[in-house]
């Protein structure tokens, strides 16, 4: 059966492609952040597994330490409320391996896909498109 975030991936087992996902938290997150939204607060990440399979990531620990433990996972850990593919733009998973010369094009959909966001009222946790661009 495919997962609510890429009709090729199972819970299972991941299709072999990228994925982006939109993350919603809790409104109380809005403590951890300096500039309030009113609209609300979101993460967008990607990754080359399931997305469940990521998610599940947040909350493993190898010798008693988080295997991640950015600000951002910490939020997920504490924050986290639902998914949200209803804010992913039609059809963008699965997105295909990047080619050898454009191994920032993930990334850059994801900015793309947090600065739409962010345009749409939302505080958003993950990278930012424009900003890529500034430090070019
Ligand atoms: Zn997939």
């Amino acid at each position: 059966m495919p997962t609510i975030h890429c009709k090729k991936c199972t819970p299972e087992k991941a299709c072999g492609d990228y994925h982006l996902y939109v993350i919603e938290f809790h409104s109380n997150v809005e403590e951890t952040y300096q500039n309030k939204s009113g609209k609300g607060y979101l993460y967008v990440g990607s990754t080359s597994k399931a997305v469940e399979k990521r998610f599940e990531d947040n909350f493993i620990k190898i010798e008693g330490e988080w295997k991640y433990n950015s600000p951002n996972a910490k939020r997920i850990r504490k924050y986290f409320k639902k998914f949200r593919p209803d804010l992913l733009y039609e059809n963008i998973n699965p997105i295909p391996k990047p080619g050898k010369n454009d191994k920032g094009m993930v990334e850059r959909r994801e900015g793309k896909l947090a600065d739409r966001l962010r345009n749409r009222g939302y505080r958003v946790g993950g990278p930012s498109w424009k900003k890529m661009k500034k430090n070019k």
